[in-house]
């Protein structure tokens, strides 16, 4: 297992197991570090408790008493632990950093990191990047929020690889020295406000991706968005631009036929497999990303031509009879939908709906003009039925199964349409996760074959 360098802390305290929190005990028992587990269950897997008995691990299970704080130096805690929880409200008071555990991970493997960031987006880029140094034979780790934790994969990368690391604003909050060799900024859309408090403090957590990078190190930045432009003021990094509004700039590009890096031709956009606006983003940004690594072109080249889409996400699933089936389940709020809808110029059959957390959904309407028949179901199937009436949509129906939405939709459609789940709602009012519906979509569209 790779080595902490120069990991100032001795006393540390690891909040919320789970799998990241599993990790990065390991990880930091095995830099010898004194390591105190406190997670809110009562009860730990038999293996891990022994194990980590053995290595000399503390271990506190079912609450949080105040006294875990006592001679802590450090926390690594669980993303999903919220900072207004009482235990890190204290932690705070008493000037205990609290970082997740990419902070493990970048101190071990932040010379080979190229890390994404932004609010939509990330999924894709990250694996857009993978598949290119994939597709080059160039050696290649991908983690973070993508659902491989990053301590457990910097613990083991071998010097020659690159670590990709997808990363949520809850993974960046509060790091200390975290400093990606490349960082990636997509975008800057209010999200996760909830747990965040306010917009600044989300930008606060966002910046945390560049802050700590020196002139050695690289920023790629969406220079179309005047919230990043604004961000990235204060980054001392190497900072490269893309944009699909401005040419001729000194990073990523396109005109009406070419992508460029630079001066360079990429490749032509009728040649790119993924649809839709945003993801011309998305690619502009895997570009200059692995440019920077030397991905040739050709290796480049072959995955845009061929990457249909990360699963769930505008993702195309197969033509039926001459209609295109899409499924983009992870669609679960409004603007997702409308940069879905913008991303088909023929005649659509959406097919919505889901968990109602008391929206309307007139906002919408002006994204609806190429849908000629809406499907909806769940919670908001009412309501959706309401804003479609508003758009003038000829076919209106509900439904209360994704067998019944596909077979629905289908019987509807004509040869050249474009099929889309794009629910604009989360899902679980009908569905465990945006994964099992897309996965019953997907399904439903293979037996209609
Ligand atoms: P994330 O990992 O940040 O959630 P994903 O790659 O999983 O992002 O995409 C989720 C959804 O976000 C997509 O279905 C699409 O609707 C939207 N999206 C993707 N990329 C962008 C972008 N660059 N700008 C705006 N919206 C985007």
């Amino acid at each position: 297992m790779n080595e902490l360098i120069s990991f100032p802390y001795k006393h540390i305290l690891v909040l919320g197991l789970a799998k990241s929190g599993t990790a990065a005990a390991y990880l930091l028992l095995h830099n010898g570090k004194k390591v105190r587990i406190n997670d809110g269950n009562d009860s730990m897997n038999e293996a891990d408790q022994k194990r980590f008995s053995e290595m000399g691990a503390e271990i506190v299970l079912g609450s949080h008493p105040l006294s875990v704080l006592e001679g802590i130096d450090l926390i690594v805690k669980n993303p999903g632990i919220r900072y207004d929880h009482t235990i890190i409200s204290e932690a705070v008071k008493r000037h205990i950093p609290v970082v997740t555990e990419v902070e493990l991970a970048a101190n071990i493997a932040q010379d080979s990191m190229i890390g994404i960031t932004g609010s939509n987006g990330k999924t894709t880029t990250t694996t857009l990047i993978t598949q290119m140094f994939e597709a080059d034979e160039k050696p290649v780790q991908v983690a973070g929020n993508i659902g491989v934790v990053a301590s457990e994969v910097a613990g083991k990368l071998a010097t020659d690889e690159t670590m990709v690391v997808e990363l949520s604003s809850f993974q960046l909050l509060g790091t200390e020295h975290f400093k990606p060799h490349v960082a990636v900024l997509l975008n800057l859309f209010p999200a996760h406000l909830d747990y965040h408090g306010s917009m600044d403090a989300y930008m606060e957590a966002k910046k945390n991706i560049f802050l700590r990078q020196t002139s050695e190190d690289v920023l790629i930045y969406n220079s179309d968005q005047p919230l990043v432009e604004e961000a990235i003021q204060q980054a001392k990094s190497h900072r490269i631009p893309f944009s699909t509004t401005k040419q001729n700039i000194d990073g990523g590009w396109v005109d009406d036929t070419w992508v460029y890096f630079k001066r360079e031709k990429i490749i032509k956009i009728e040649d790119i497999a993924l649809v839709g606006e945003h993801n011309i983003e998305n690619i502009l940004a895997a570009i200059c990303a692995v440019k920077q690594k030397g991905v040739s072109n050709a290796a480049i080249i072959s995955v845009l031509t061929t990457f249909m889409g990360v699963k769930h996400r505008l993702q195309f699933v197969k033509t039926v009879n001459g209609r295109k089936f899409y499924n983009d389940s992870k669609a679960t709020n409004m603007l997702a939908t409308e940069k879905a809808l913008s991303s088909f110029e023929k005649p659509t059959i959406l097919l919505a709906g889901g968990l109602d957390r008391g929206d309307d959904y007139d906002s919408l309407i002006p994204s609806l003009k190429n849908v000629c028949a809406l499907v909806t179901f769940g919670e908001t199937s009412e309501k959706l039925q309401e804003t479609g009436k508003k758009a003038k949509i000829k076919h209106m129906y509900q439904v209360d199964t994704m067998e019944d939405a596909v077979k629905t939709a289908y019987n509807v459609s004509k040869e050249d349409d474009i099929v889309l789940l794009s629910p604009a709602c989360a899902s679980w009012d009908q569905y465990a996760t945006f994964e099992v519906r897309g996965d019953m979509f997907t399904n439903a569209v293979h037996r209609l074959a």
